[in-house]
């Protein structure tokens, strides 16, 4: 059998580095030019409220202006690009690809620009459970799946393979995240409904401590391109240090596929993987016996107890987890907390001993409700809950934690790239 064929180059400036990424793969060879082809980037989430670091969260836009740039010179025609990005609460896609200067796309080659938010879903049958799936994805003759080179906290890695997740309705991207199915088994199954034809990981950047805006972008200066998703995936998780083998989505997808994870099965042109690969650490750490973050144990926090976040978190939830974790270390002044437990996600239940338990999200709240461990909830509702609404019931329990000290945390991650070399928003904002 062939082996799959995965382009590895340096990227020097967008067009020309990309376009050697595809011919190296000979990436365009699947597609007729009449083709209806659909561009899927990775545009997870987006703040308009609050600095967003895009570095390695985001799709940059560089690939993207280069990428339709070649289809259109190659007289490919029919392009969409299409999103589904998190709805903060409405759908904001149009106003993000407004930012990220797509427009000039639809002006320049009639790129037409969909928001799948705003469509219609259809639901897809993976026997044994049903997930709903962008019609415009389904519709697609091809599509050419552009994910950032990034780590995920729950996944380890995001790639190609994760990157579709972003075809799913809220519901389905919800339920990928339910307790009964791992979470590394229901994602992966999404490409076997979807016709990938080409997949282009933008390594311009990696991000430690993803898949958000709080993890740490460093450059990296990369394009990944392959015809095979998987190979793809393969290798572009060992240039952040992850073997396939130990990335569990990955270690599915190959045994459901009869895939080898071993990259001696795989033809890398271009660079060398040894030259690049660059351990970037996917997780943060959590006390051995699971009381919290390294961090708070580091600072002398007592009395706080913050069970670590599972694979049940969904995206919602865990964009304003970290946001939780920094506004409890604002209110740290050197005293030990109240006995205060935390618990969040689907399956996490309350254990004895606290004075509060800290319900934090509509799940934790529903399984705990008659939960005979706690002594006082203190339960913080919404789907995903709203910080405010924690800071006031925190400081309802005498527990001072203030949202300016995370609205000053987002000013610090932004301003961290700030004058840094190579981390530049014209790469984004075209
Ligand atoms: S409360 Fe959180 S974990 Fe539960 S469904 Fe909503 S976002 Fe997901």
């Amino acid at each position: 059998m062939a082996k799959a064929v995965v382009s590895l180059v340096k990227f020097k400036d967008p067009y020309h580095s990309l376009r050697e990424a595809i011919e190296l793969c000979s990436g365009l060879s699947g597609l007729r030019k009449d083709d209806k082809i659909l561009i899927k980037p990775n545009i997870v989430a987006w703040d308009f409220v609050l600095p967003f670091p895009p570095f390695g969260v985001v799709t940059t836009s560089a690939v993207m202006f280069a990428l339709v740039q070649i289809l259109a010179e190659e007289g490919f025609r029919h392009i969409t690009i299409g999103e589904a990005s998190r709805p903060v609460p409405k759908t904001q896609g149009r106003a993000i690809y407004k930012a990220l200067g797509y427009e000039k796309l639809k002006e320049k080659y009639g790129v037409e620009l969909v928001d799948f938010n705003e469509e219609k879903f259809e639901p897809v049958d993976f026997g044994g459970f049903q997930l709903s799936i962008a019609r415009k994805a389904l519709e697609a003759d091809k599509i050419i799946n552009v994910p950032v080179l990034k780590t995920h906290n729950q996944c380890k890695v995001s790639l190609g393979i994760k990157n579709l997740k972003g075809v799913l309705d809220r519901k389905s991207k919800m339920f990928c995240h339910n307790v009964n199915l791992d979470l590394d088994h229901i994602f992966p199954r999404i490409i076997e409904k979807v016709p990938v034809a080409l997949t282009i990981i933008d390594g311009i950047f990696t991000l430690e401590r993803g898949p958000g805006p709080t993890g740490k972008a460093y450059r990296k200066d990369l394009f990944i391109a392959s015809r095979d998703p998987f190979a793809c995936d393969v290798v572009g998780a060992e240039i952040m240090g992850y073997p396939a083998a130990e990335v569990s989505h990955l270690r599915y997808f190959a045994e459901r596929h009869g895939r080898s994870t071993d990259l001696a099965d795989m033809e890398v042109r271009g660079e060398e993987i040894e030259k690049h690969r660059f351990f970037v650490d996917y997780d943060w750490e959590w006390t051995k016996e699971d009381t919290g973050p390294t961090g708070f144990a580091k600072r002398g926090i007592t009395g706080l107890v913050v069970r670590k976040y599972d694979s049940t978190l969904c995206t919602g939830c865990s964009s304003v987890y970290n946001p939780m974790l920094i506004m409890f270390m604002s209110a740290f002044k050197g005293e030990p907390f109240p006995g205060v437990e935390v618990i969040t996600g689907k399956k996490q239940l309350a254990s004895k001993g606290f004075e509060k338990t800290v319900l934090f999200g509509k799940c934790a709240c529903e399984l705990n409700k008659d939960n005979p461990n706690i002594k006082k909830a203190v339960p913080i509702r919404g789907c995903p809950p709203d910080l405010k609404k924690f800071e006031k019931a925190m400081r309802g329990e005498g527990i001072n934690c203030n949202y300016d000290d995370y609205i000053k945390y987002r000013h610090y991650i932004f301003n961290r790239y700030k004058d840094k070399e190579g981390f530049d928003l014209g790469l984004y904002w075209k």
